[in-house]
């Protein structure tokens, strides 16, 4: 089914709210421009914001009888823009108050002929207008063919708390009984469960947890990643798998969607019997990513793609190690959102811990793993996702860097994170989407 995303990292949005509040010498109002990037794949696209440019002081007309009008020089500017970067370019302007904006009759008679005519610039890339409110926002995307504004089907801002903004709303559906237990995840949870994608990558010790637990919330599409079949050795902590389950072999991502759909039937789990590095056009789709991966140099790829894809990514991982003569288990959970730290920045991942992964390379994989610490880490996982996506908590731009110190039964912030710069220098918001060739 085709569907259209426009995305905006909370960071960016930020900036042009500042940018746009200041006052103008006559303009009652000012406007400015996003530059996007669209990454395409089969019937999905996916409009990713990556920068913003304002109008200058000089280009506003100074007319009483609108808010805010800009001279051709503005609108060359921008087309200019969209032709040397090779983006598209979305028209933004704010309207203070709070819920979903409606356009005014002069934003539609000013703003969609200029921006379908600021659109011919660059046919490879998607042209609209946004405008926001001081929790909300509406987005329109020019449709080239059939010469008229649609809004995408989910408008997000990226952050924490993420904001959602459907162009179709699930229409009067009462909560179900298996939401009344749960009706503090708030009115828009039926759209949320209905529409969002979540990724599971590995559905081992760690993802068969999250699998099941997003089926009893009621997260309606899965997509689980995993290349492995079930073997012996996986019993200890895979939930969901059945003794019979050794002998036939079963596909990792099969155990994956027996046990979601037992729990929700209307699931759709999509399978992807793969490394999700085959199989990237899936990974995409994801709105929120869980990885659940063995390896650092998993995680530096997985964190890498899921950023260009400005894909909120969970990681959880745990380790059983010896000390002296006893043993010790400890863990993570760290949320690598865009538009803030990363796993290099929060010192997880470094240099030294990749080049000592590679060196015992064909080793790891059979580290020791245990089913009660798996789900310690994998619920706080689901929790975290669930505030992250649906906002039940009210924390706002929470940061989420946790350790978990198994053989203490210990989850507690990690002592690195205060440290923490919020801006990431591994990750920036020029290198969104695919990967582009350079001109020279
Ligand atoms: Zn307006
Ligand atoms: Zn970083």
């Amino acid at each position: 089914m085709e569907s259209i995303k426009f995305k905006i990292p909370k960071s960016l949005r930020k900036i042009i709210f500042a940018d746009l509040k200041r006052s103008h010498e006559y303009a009652y109002e000012r406007v400015g421009f996003i530059l996007t990037r669209l990454c395409e794949s089969n019937n999905d696209k996916l409009i990713l914001a990556y920068d913003y440019c304002a109008v200058a002081d000089e280009d506003y007309i100074d007319d009483e009888n609108v808010g805010a009008r800009i001279n051709s020089n503005a609108i060359r500017k921008a087309m200019q823009v969209a032709h040397t970067q090779k983006c598209g370019v979305f028209h933004v302007h704010l309207h203070m108050h709070l819920g979903k904006p409606t356009e005014s009759f002069s934003d539609e008679e000013g703003i969609q002929p200029m921006m379908a005519s600021v659109s011919r610039v660059n046919l490879h890339e998607d042209f609209g207008y946004l405008i926001l409110s001081n929790d909300s926002a509406i987005c329109k995307i020019y449709s080239e063919k059939k010469e008229e504004f649609f809004e995408p089907d989910i408008y997000t801002e990226i952050g924490y708390p993420m904001n959602l903004v459907f162009a179709k709303q699930v229409k009067n559906k009462k909560f179900s009984e298996r939401q009344k237990r749960q009706t503090f995840l708030g009115e828009n949870s039926n759209n949320v469960f209905e529409k969002i994608n979540i990724g599971i990558i590995g559905y081992g010790g760690g993802g068969s947890h999250i699998g099941q637990q997003l089926a009893h919330i009621g997260f309606k599409n899965i997509y689980v990643f995993d290349d492995d079949s079930f073997e012996e050795s996986n019993i200890n902590r895979l939930v969901g798998a059945k003794y019979s389950d050794v002998k036939n072999k079963t596909k990792k991502t099969k155990i994956a969607q027996r046990s979601i759909n037992d729990i929700l039937p209307t699931a759709n789990v999509i399978k992807i019997q793969k490394r999700w590095q085959e199989e990237p056009e899936e990974l995409h789709k994801c709105d929120v990513v869980v990885g659940c991966v063995d390896s650092f140099i998993e995680r530096q790829q997985l964190e890498a793609e899921t950023r260009r894809y400005l894909i909120p990514l969970i990681d959880i991982g745990m380790d059983i190690y010896k000390v002296m003569d006893s043993f010790s288990i400890s863990g993570q959970i760290i949320l690598s959102l865009p538009g803030s730290f990363c796993m290099k920045c929060c010192g997880f991942i470094t240099e030294d811990k990749l080049a000592a992964e590679a060196k015992k390379y064909g080793d790891i994989g059979g580290n020791p793993q245990v089913v009660w610490s798996n789900g310690v880490l994998a619920s706080n996982a689901v929790g975290i996702m669930v505030d992250l996506i649906l906002g039940w908590s009210v924390l706002e731009d929470r940061r989420v860097y946790l350790s978990y110190d198994g053989t203490r039964s210990l989850l507690k912030e990690h002592s690195r994170l205060i440290a923490t710069p919020n801006d990431c220098e591994h990750f920036l918001l020029s290198e969104i989407g695919p990967p582009r060739l350079m001109e020279i």
